[in-house]
């Protein structure tokens, strides 16, 4: 009889090892380990959660001395195999450690999860998925022949695809997802319960598609899985989704992550969302790690969107995804909205409107429909400056430039929330004649009140919505009609399906052209497409008295190749040239990127500590560039720099960081840094 095991166990932790642990059974302890259970672990002095494994008969290290683990927590089923791989390989590839991988992404209480409270939430899941076989009356659309074809090209193969749905806005692609998981649900006889993981950007904007996929599957347990959810919840959550009993999973990007024992699909809607990027912590792409899993488990995968990444569309086009195409709104009577441009060189905006717009509006008014005017937040806040010395409020920690905000009347850092009452005078010159550059939502809003004082207007934003559910509520009483004019910020351009929209306005988009970042103008396009899509959604034509409905872009650049191919929803076209440029300037996703960041007080401990990280390796076939100040170089009071690796084969690159992130280690300072690979914003 055995009398001990020695368990090798990661815990969230940088260092990248398995600890050994002693788990005794000779005292009455009946709990036999498995590797993919978790089990508490004195770590230091604190207790962590770990994840066994291996299980050993010996250990190489003197087993009298290896700690004890605590408790093994067998009251729910291990993690599987493909799930450990997932997670080694995504820590592997983001050169972190297994523990900080799979550890990280759990829900926060299985730590304290007791099993008497795993109880209750068993008894939970059999009582609702009861309480879920109530209704079933929805009788779905009948898929017109794109959607029929894009089902049935995807239900015909067996095993691992990535597809891509590139279908306009209003095209109905949902509908697509919704009946291959309809047949996948009800055909594939299976003696397991399938589950589906849908990832959405965030799921506050997309209320819709939750509704929609309850309606559709009353019978079958759907499960959130988002920040925004409580420690409680989310545990119930991911619980359900771990013991196979949520057959749909919703979630945001760090759903990616969930353990699920019998996956057999897995959609990404928006693909092209850079919210599918992990920006801090962890920084993964949950679409890149999807399409890993979708491979290591054989199941297809399906990317939707109406405006594709350009990597995403490049290997489309290459043939390593399957196109599908939706060229069609699904609703016969729904016509694309047609796009104008006004050139606001010629046509001078007063307050940021132009006549046209303002023309535009009044019809809409006093018709009854609804519009949206879209604001390009990046680049358009209101910022005070001097008329004589042409001086501007800077933030103190930050190198960026403080916002007026006219409400609570101050001047606020968006970044680290440092905030000034607003100045009566210049501080450079004693001018009391401070200007405001350029338009903000709030600015927005007033000049359209005066135009039209007795018309409904509400913004939604992040000022506005501060509150929890306050956007979920203002965006339920534009749907219901209780306001004739939407104003936002990117929040408004996603998802929602208005059946009442005839106009789109957009305010002003240029700031986005003339960005160092190589990705804004591909950005920009993609929210055009999206808030233009918002209009023309009507169920009927008694909706709206118009013979069609109208974006209205105002630009001081309409012959813009962005532009050109906007009026035409040129996508392919605006692509195409998009991938020419990269190819040319040699930028993803011809070129494969990891990027070094570090931050401190002072920038030259920042630069001295990049430029000792640059001299650590060469390699052949890397590009280890300069380090540069980061593009906001202050944050905080800290100064951000960085540097650059480059190469043409991501295996060389990823052979390469295998070795020196290890020696950047070695590399005696107290600066917080950290490697990112394939970033997003560099
Ligand atoms: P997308 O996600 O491509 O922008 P949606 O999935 O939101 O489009 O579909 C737009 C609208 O069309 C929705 O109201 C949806 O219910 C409806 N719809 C989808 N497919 C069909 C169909 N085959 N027949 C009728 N209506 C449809
Ligand atoms: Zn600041």
């Amino acid at each position: 009889m055995r009398k001990f095991y020695v368990l090798s166990i990661v815990v969230n932790t940088p260092l990248i090892t398995e600890f050994e642990y002693r788990w005794n059974v000779e005292d009455g302890n009946k709990i036999i380990p498995k590797i993919g259970q978790f089990a508490l672990v004195p770590f230091g002095r604190r207790k962590m959660l770990g994840l066994i494994v291996k299980i050993k008969n010996k250990s190489e290290f003197d087993e009298g001395r290896l700690k004890n683990v605590i408790d093994i927590r067998d009251h729910f089923t291990e993690v599987s195999n493909d799930w450990i791989s997932f997670c080694n390989f995504a820590a592997n590839y983001y050169h972190r450690s297994l523990g900080e991988v799979a550890l990280s992404c759990l829900p926060r209480n299985l730590k304290i999860l007791q099993r008497k409270t795993f109880e209750k939430i068993k008894e939970k899941i059999n009582s609702s998925i009861e309480y879920q076989t109530k209704n079933n009356d929805f009788l779905p659309p009948k898929l017109n022949d794109e959607q029929d074809h894009a089902v049935n090209t995807i239900l015909k193969n067996n095993g691992f695809c990535t597809y891509l749905l590139f279908g306009i806005t209003g095209s109905g692609k949902t509908e697509v997802y919704l009946s291959v998981a309809e047949k996948i649900f009800f055909l594939r006889i299976n003696t397991k319960l399938p589950q589906i993981l849908f990832l959405v950007p965030e799921i506050n904007l997309t209320p819709q598609f939750e509704n929609n996929i309850k309606q559709r599957f009353p019978k079958l347990l759907v499960v959130t899985l988002n920040s925004k959810l409580s420690e409680k919840e989310r545990l119930n959550n991911w619980i359900l989704a771990h013991e196979g009993k949520a057959s749909i999973i919703l979630g945001t990007r760090l759903a990616a992550f969930t353990s699920l024992p019998n996956l057999e699909l897995i959609v990404i809607d928006e693909e092209h969302e850079p919210s599918y990027k992990q920006q801090d912590g962890l920084r993964y792409s949950a679409r890149d790690l999807c399409i890993w899993r979708a491979k290591q488990l054989k199941i297809p995968i399906i990317l939707g969107s109406a405006s594709p990444s350009i990597e995403t569309w490049l290997n489309a086009i290459s043939g390593k995804y399957k196109l599908l195409r939706l060229k069609k709104r699904s609703i016969i009577s729904a016509k694309v909205p047609k796009i104008k441009l006004v050139d606001t060189k010629k046509n001078v905006t007063e307050n940021g409107l132009s006549k046209v717009l303002i023309d535009n509006l009044r019809i809409r008014i006093e018709n009854g429909e609804q519009s949206l005017l879209f604001l390009n937040r990046r680049g358009y806040a209101p910022i005070l400056h001097c008329n004589s010395c042409g001086s501007i409020n800077k933030c103190k920690n930050c190198s960026t430039y403080m916002v007026y905000h006219k409400i609570g009347k101050k001047l606020q850092c968006h970044l680290c929330g440092f905030n000034l009452p607003i100045p009566r005078s210049c501080s450079g010159c004693g001018e009391i004649d401070l200007k405001q550059i350029g338009k903000g939502t709030q600015k927005i809003e007033e000049s359209l009140k005066k135009e039209f004082p007795d018309a409904r207007i509400i913004r939604i934003d992040a000022d506005s919505t501060k509150l929890k559910g306050s956007s979920e509520k203002a965006f339920n009483e534009f749907h219901k009609g209780n306001f004739d004019v939407l104003i936002g910020t990117q929040m408004i351009v996603k998802g929602h399906d208005f059946k009442k929209l005839s106009l789109v306005g957009v305010v002003n988009p240029d700031l986005s052209l003339f960005s160092n970042d190589y990705r804004a103008e591909e950005r920009l396009f993609s929210q055009l497409i999206q808030v233009s899509g918002r209009a023309g959604r009507f169920k009927s034509k008694n909706h709206h008295s118009n013979d069609e409905s109208v974006v209205i872009v105002q630009t001081h650049y309409p012959t813009h190749h962005l532009y050109q191919s906007l009026l035409t929803y040129d996508y392919e076209g605006f692509a195409n040239s998009i991938i020419n440029e990269r190819r040319f300037a040699k930028l993803p996703p011809f070129i494969f990127q990891a990027v070094l960041k570090a931050e401190a007080k002072e920038l030259v401990l920042v630069m001295d500590f990049l430029k000792k990280a640059k001299e650590l390796n060469k390699c052949e076939d890397i590009i280890v560039n300069e380090p540069v100040p980061a593009m906001i170089r202050k944050i905080g009071g800290k100064e951000r720099a960085q540097i650059l690796v480059e190469s043409y084969s991501r295996k060389k690159l990823q052979f390469f960081l295998k070795t020196w992130i290890p020696n950047i280690k070695n590399i005696k300072t107290n600066l917080k840094w950290n490697v990112e690979v394939d970033p997003y914003e560099i």
